[in-house]
């Protein structure tokens, strides 16, 4: 069932467990990481991201993203992950997104401040959930200092103050993509930011994170954790393994990748301590998505009526 992330978030902060957020740019992936959910009773969240376009256009994953996820057995956000402008965010809230993380993070802090803000009056207007980032998590061997952009507890607070987002990606030594060195985590920093605000907080670039990091960062207060990397690299191995021969087909290696996505996937949540709370966000869900049809209802009233009036006139 379609969740949005306060659904799920919130009782993962309560109950010291993260959800994991997973990138599906093609239909396998979607299909593994639902498999994954299904199997363990987790919740998940499921998206995409505005430089994964190239791969899956929004529009063309959104047909199959929403509707596997109002199918599931288990809640399922559909996120944006890291959506770079305005225009991009509001066309995945017209899509159906059930969230979005509008990352503003390379501008100077009252930018960063002012345009999120206004964003999350928007996608609360429609029932969405918006995540902010604060400081900046960059990416592997980009050659920045990391420790630089790394988020202040008092920043953060303020920010959460008056952007009203429902979820804060910090930096804290993580970074997007493959890790060159092992990643150093601050989990004094992670304890005192989830001390200082109420809402769940995220962590970027969690592929090739140890399994000690996770739990330790997850037992100071993370409660959403992003993997696409570790998926991506784990559907190629499931084909490779397979592939043998030029005999074989597509058909041949789309059930390995699923099969590989599903096993990852899987891993994650039983790490992340996701696995048998499916039920938690299902009552909120539930809400939500009956708060959704009245919603519908009335646009189509406000539709038909529209309708006869135009063909009065
Ligand atoms: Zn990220």
């Amino acid at each position: 069932m379609l969740a949005n992330l306060n659904d799920v978030l919130y009782p993962a902060k309560k109950n010291h467990y993260a959800v994991g957020l997973f990138n599906a740019v093609d239909i396998e992936l979607a299909r593994g990481i639902i498999a994954a959910a299904e199997s363990t009773q987790s919740p998940v969240i499921m998206g995409t991201a505005e430089v994964l376009f190239p791969y899956g256009p929004l529009d063309e994953v959104s047909y199959y993203l929403l509707p596997m996820a109002r199918k599931a057995s288990v809640p399922v956000v559909v996120h944006l992950d890291h959506g770079l402008d305005k225009e991009t965010c509001l066309k995945a809230l017209d899509l159906g997104f059930t969230s979005i993380m509008y990352d503003c993070s390379t501008d100077p802090y009252e930018v960063n401040v002012e345009k999120v803000r206004e964003m999350a009056e928007i996608a609360h207007q429609r029932g969405a959930t918006i995540e902010g980032e604060l400081g900046h998590v960059g990416d592997n061997g980009d050659g920045t200092d990391p420790t630089l952009f790394y988020t202040q507890p008092e920043m953060a607070k303020d920010f959460v103050d008056k952007t009203g987002i429902d979820a804060l990606a910090i930096a804290v030594g993580n970074a997007h993509g493959a890790y060159k060195l092992p990643p150093k985590l601050d989990f004094e920093r992670i304890r005192t930011i989830a001390h200082t605000v109420d809402v769940p907080l995220v962590l970027h670039g969690g592929s090739g994170l140890t399994d000690y990091d996770f739990k330790r960062a997850i037992q100071e207060g993370i409660s959403k954790v992003n993997i696409f990397t570790d998926i991506n690299v784990a559907a190629v191995e499931g084909e490779f393994r397979r592939f043998n021969s030029m005999e074989k087909g597509i058909i041949d290696l789309i059930p390995a990748a699923v099969e590989a996505v599903k096993q990852e996937a899987s891993k994650k949540m039983t790490l992340f301590g996701s696995c048998g709370h499916a039920s938690d966000g299902k009552r909120a869900a539930l809400a939500h998505q009956h708060a959704e049809k009245e919603a519908d209802i009335e646009k189509i009233t406000r539709l038909v009526i529209e309708a006869m009036q135009n063909d009065q006139k």
